[in-house]
């Protein structure tokens, strides 16, 4: 197996490593997407979505990143104003049956009960006895959740010297892989090195799937063989970035469900090996989860946060969702920041959260 590496570099293994074992030591020159560098490309290139034109910076069109988070979230509000409105254009008058109608409708886009129970409560002393407008209904629940939501932490935490590393954790199928090239683009685009870790030898397909992405960006990857220690890649892809001067090095790992306490513990040791090569890592611990889930999402993220030591969340698929309220009982059940966004499977498709925009898309209702 080959080490994606565009700089034509040879990584060494690094003899004091306890974790070496399994791991592929060779360099090749990095090879364009169309290349024939790694045999199974061509099927692994059928199962990941074609990139699109790479844009600009997403921070430099703000407006175009809305339009993109509102689109992701016309599920989540079609259900939910298509109920709501409903019920405020009868022109009834708030009172305890309006409240408990407009909590059930709240309910529904997953935000949660204890989310729910503030909204309807706060409307409830605000409007009771009055008719409620849209504009009464928008405003109140964007300053309750705003205030649930609110969250200082948005971004990645960098090292302050060395490589910051990422490792990414969460259930099959949740959307790690794909995030991980998410942010290898995203920190690419703003100039920054990336090194990525394959660290679900598990799955040959996973491995292939981030090697091909790993190719589209430019960047760097170490992988194992199947079956290897997913810790001893981790070791390896931090090692790499250390001796390269990489800006950031995130580790993919397979998908693994927080009861099944063998492979938890394997989290655990690649943290530790992380922090052998370089000290403070891991910087952040991102737990994706899937937004189409909706509930369940949040019992991953309590076995997850505690066991993994979670910094933060993904919320992946936000565009395939109807419960993209979700996000709202993350935030306040577990104090995770969700981080980032997924909005759709091609590379450029991942936002920043922003709390703001968030209640803006997912109460707009002029757009319906
Ligand atoms: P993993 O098992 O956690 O690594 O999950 P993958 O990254 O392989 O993703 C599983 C599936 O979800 C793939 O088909 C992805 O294309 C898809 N996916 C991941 N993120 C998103 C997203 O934000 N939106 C949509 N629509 N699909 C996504
Ligand atoms: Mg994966």
């Amino acid at each position: 197996m080959a080490l994606w590496n565009p700089f034509g570099k040879k990584s060494t293994s690094n003899d004091e490593s306890s974790a070496s074992e399994g791991i592929d030591q060779s360099a090749d020159t990095k090879q364009p997407a169309s290349g024939s560098a790694n045999s199974g490309d061509e099927s692994t290139r059928e199962e990941v979505a074609e990139p699109t034109t790479v844009p600009a910076s997403e921070t430099a069109k703000p407006q175009g990143m809305f339009a993109g988070l509102k689109s992701a979230m016309q599920k989540t509000v079609k259900l939910f104003n298509t109920d709501i409105r409903d019920l405020i254009k009868e022109g009834r008058v708030v009172d305890d049956a309006f409240l408990d109608e407009l909590y059930t409708d709240l309910i529904k886009t997953d935000m949660g009960v204890g989310p729910a129970g503030k909204i309807r409560d706060d409307i409830g002393s605000k409007f009771r006895a009055r008719k409620l407008f849209m504009e009464d209904l928008v405003e109140t629940a964007r300053g309750t959740i705003s205030d649930i939501m609110r969250q200082d932490d948005g971004e990645i935490h960098f090292a302050e010297s060395g490589p910051t590393v990422i490792m990414v954790v969460g259930v099959n199928g949740a959307g790690k892989t794909t995030s991980i090239a998410k942010l290898a683009h995203r920190f690419t685009s703003q100039g920054k090195t990336v090194v990525l870790g394959a660290g679900d030898t598990f799955r040959a397909a996973a491995v292939e799937q981030l090697t091909v992405w790993a190719g589209r960006m430019g960047c760097e990857i170490v992988k194992g063989r199947q079956g290897s220690d997913p810790a001893s890649v981790a070791y390896q892809a931090a090692d790499l970035a250390k001796k390269n001067s990489a800006d950031i090095c995130i580790v993919d790992t397979a998908g693994r469900l927080q009861t099944q306490s063998n492979l938890m513990d394997e989290l655990g040791k690649i943290r530790r090996v992380t922090e052998k090569v370089i000290p403070g890592a891991p910087h952040e611990v991102l737990l994706v989860l899937d937004a189409t889930a909706g509930q369940n999402a949040i019992s991953q993220a309590r076995g997850f946060s505690e066991a993994a030591g979670c910094t933060g969340v993904v919320l992946a698929k936000l565009d395939g969702s109807a419960k993209g309220g979700v996000a709202i009982p993350i935030r306040q059940e577990f104090g995770l920041p969700v981080k980032f966004i997924g909005l759709g499977e091609t590379h450029d498709a991942l936002a920043a959260f922003d709390v703001n925009q968030y209640v803006e898309a997912l109460f707009d209702p002029l757009d319906q």
